[in-house]
């Protein structure tokens, strides 16, 4: 038999395709596993039938086909070549980063069970329906559609027991294609959501990329569930990105209460291994109606793609730092492209990119300017000068005060500081000498009820010191704040009260955080200490007073986008307040009252702010009035990592229209044992970037040598 050549991706940090022979033709998109190397790799069919470009008696059969699991379709190819293309990192490494890590491994995989699903049959459509409301849901549930048992759960806790009872009465029969059943909505939209959905499904058959902008608690949730209710009724997919899902606890809540009986996906990489894969398969295989999930769920086959949304669109967490540094956000607009389909992106900040786009009639804009509620109201903001305060611990008297008032009368109180551990740093007193991590440039964190100074970058720990290790002092001082040093500040003021802590690391364990959320619910917390794991997304009816102790830091930063991230994280942390019917109060403790991301945020004006942010970015030609590139390197030694690009860009003709900064150390130049230093490349002009960084990376593949790592980095946040 003649045999047949393909060729195949294999997860090596590898520009190109491995040919292999197979004496049947495969599909593209088929997992395999090939001799690679004297081991055995999985890859998949990228081409099939070939002509090989190597001699023939050199290429390897391929040595196992996973034949009955579904290939990847051809659009999950399209989108990989893209994003490795776009995002300059190797194609087969590529691929294997968009899998569930069960298929980047060689070995079959567990499929999930096809289950059967119920619907009501004739006699059951001619029989008088249950009395009980909630038998009666599960009912027209099986009358408008088809149900598997796990759904049928998902409406009523005893479903198991009626299907079976109405089983043995004739009245179900075994569904022959899965009808999705999309119950009544409840709440009733008011005009601005009524807008909102319509002008998105206007345009449900073609590419419409939209930016939502709508203020905290102006219901934009309830208008992707509208939407996405929409499309699934017509047959389609929706995939609903969200940032890290363990702070979205609550928001899946909301999304199985509003689709009971839909089946969804959860994609994140906290799933178990098993779950995970078929979960993924079940979207690949058009089973799942709603896809949801982290970052990593863009890359998600979804056959009937009708609509994608990304949740709090500003969110860094859309953007992967190591590796495939793709952005899902971006890749989010890419698949709409590709389906002909809308992609809403949501925010109450959006990003300047989003923003700009959308000046630029590139998105079109949709804005909600109202609270939902219609008894909810935007809460006061009061910028407070810490300046000449004596401070109590961290909080002035001002807020200490705040804080009693709202205990007396029973609020819940909100204090707000981004900085786990009880300090961020311990210093000596005699001679200055401050503790820092051996390998990052960064001060060692004092958590005090761990008895360590831990490094929160590459998490280092030692021992609390006794002593100066340079002067020998006993008196070693702690400086600035951390949740754990407020936590006994507020407990030392309020005794009688219940004080819930929540950070990283109260927030540990899986049930961590969802039994925190039930004290919060129930009302046996009065104050909650939170780092920005609180700030997203969480919807507390009785939060009416958010202290935040210090938020200068970002000021003081080098960053560029730093002011953005501030601005973005206090709004939402305002948005926390008083999204019930008591009014809220936010209080902000800073040394700089006079820097205008204070007035725009006294005055909650996105808009303000975005003009004024866009207005200096251009100025100095940062993103987005740019696109930009970084291109990185890492050594044990920083002169090596500094003449790798020194030496690269010796022997580089910078094309038209970019510029080159750098190189020069990173912001944070030492992690984790290694000296970072970076160039950026930046254009006007999209493409003529990508040509540069094309060329200049193969400049940088032929000189490289020893210990030192490159990476590229599009459209970077980190600086
Ligand atoms: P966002 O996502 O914009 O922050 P949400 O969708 O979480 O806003 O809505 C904020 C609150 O308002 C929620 O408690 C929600 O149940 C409520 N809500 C949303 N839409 C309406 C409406 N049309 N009528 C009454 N309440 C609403
Ligand atoms: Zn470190």
């Amino acid at each position: 038999m003649k045999p047949i050549y393909h060729n195949i991706a294999v997860n090596r940090p590898l520009e190109q395709l491995f040919t292999y022979a197979h004496d049947t033709l495969l599909p593209v998109g088929r997992r395999v596993v090939v001799p690679f190397n004297n081991t055995t790799q999985v890859g998949i069919v990228w081409q099939s039938d070939v002509t090989p470009e190597i001699e023939v008696d050199k290429i390897l059969p391929i040595q196992t086909v996973f034949d009955d699991e579904p290939p990847l379709p051809q659009q999950w190819l399209d989108l990989i070549e893209f994003s490795a293309r776009y995002y300059h990192y190797p194609l087969g490494a590529a691929a294997f980063v968009a899998l569930p890590t069960a298929m980047r491994q060689p070995e079959k995989l567990s499929l999930p069970k096809t289950e059967e699903y119920w619907t009501l049959s004739d006699l059951g459509r001619q029989t008088t329906p249950p009395r009980y409301p909630k038998q009666l849901v599960l009912w027209n549930a099986l009358f408008s559609g088809s149900l598997n048992r796990q759904m049928a759960k998902q409406i009523h806790t005893d479903a198991n027991k009626y299907l079976q009872q109405w089983l043995a009465l004739g009245y179900l029969k075994i569904a022959d294609k899965q009808q999705p059943v999309v119950l009544e909505q409840k709440i009733k939209l008011n005009t601005e959501q009524a807008m909102a959905v319509e002008t998105v499904l206007q345009q449900q058959d073609v590419f419409a990329p939209f930016l939502l902008w709508g203020i905290t608690g102006s219901g934009k949730t309830e208008v992707y569930f509208e939407m996405m209710a929409e499309v699934i009724n017509n047959g389609g997919q929706a995939l609903f990105l969200v940032p890290e899902i363990n702070l979205t606890a609550q928001l899946l809540d909301r999304l199985r209460r509003r689709f009971p009986a839909v089946e969804t996906a959860v994609l994140h990489s906290g799933s178990a291994k098993t779950a995970r894969s078929w979960d993924y398969l079940r979207a690949m295989n058009g089973t799942a109606k709603i896809i949801v999930g982290t970052r990593l769920s863009i890359f998600t086959p979804v056959p009937r793609l009708s609509l994608i949304v990304v949740d709090e669109e500003h969110d860094n967490s859309y953007k992967q730092d190591n590796d495939l540094r793709y952005n899902a956000r971006d890749l989010a607009v890419w698949r709409a492209k590709y389906a002909n389909c809308p992609v809403v992106l949501g925010s109450a900040t959006p990003s300047l990119e989003s923003f700009q786009a959308a000046q630029n009639n590139r998105y079109r804009l949709i804005t909600m300017k109202n609270r939902a509620n219609p008894n909810a109201r935007l809460p006061e903001i009061e910028i407070f000068d810490v300046k000449r305060q004596k401070l109590n611990n961290g909080l002035s008297d001002k807020a200490l005060n705040l804080l009693e008032e709202n205990l007396k009368n029973k609020g819940l109180s909100l204090v707000y500081i981004n900085r786990r551990g009880f300090a961020p740093a311990l210093f000596c007193g005699d001679c200055g000498y401050s503790f820092s991590c051996p390998n990052c440039s960064a001060k060692m964190v004092w958590h005090k009820y761990q008895r360590v100074l831990r490094c929160h970058h590459c998490d280092h720990k030692i021992a609390i010191p006794k002593a100066c290790p340079d002067c020998g002092n006993q008196d070693l001082t702690a400086v600035g704040y951390g949740t754990q040093r407020i936590e006994e500040t507020l407990k030392k003021h309020f005794q009688a009260a219940q004080i819930l802590r929540i950070d990283s690391d109260t927030i540990a364990r899986k049930d961590d955080w969802s039994k925190a959320r039930q004290a919060i619910e129930n009302g046996t917390a009065d104050i909650i200490i939170g780092t920005q794991m609180l700030a997203k997304g969480h919807d507390f009816g009785r939060l009416n007073l958010v202290i935040v102790v210090n938020a200068d830091g970002s000021l003081y930063s080098a960053d560029f986008r730093a002011v953005e991230h501030l601005f973005a994280e206090l709004m939402q942390v305002a948005g926390r307040a008083g999204r019930a019917e008591r009014a809220g109060k936010v209080f902000i403790q800073t040394q700089l009252p006079h820097n205008p991301l204070f007035s725009f945020l006294k005055n909650q004006d996105y808009q303000a702010f975005a003009d004024n942010e866009l207005a200096q970015r251009k100025q100095f030609n940062a993103p987005p009035t740019v696109y930009a590139a970084a291109i990185r390197a890492d050594a044990v030694k920083i002169q090596d990592a500094l003449s790798l690009l020194n030496n690269a860009l010796q022997n580089f003709r910078l094309p038209e229209q970019v510029t080159v900064y750098g190189p020069a150390p990173q912001l944070m130049t030492r992690l984790a044992g290694r000296e970072r230093v970076q160039l950026f490349l930046e254009s006007p002009n999209r493409q003529a970037l990508h040509t540069a960084v094309t060329q200049f990376s193969q400049q940088l593949n032929n000189s490289i040598s020893g210990d030192i790592r490159v990476s590229i980095d599009i459209d970077p946040y980190d600086c």
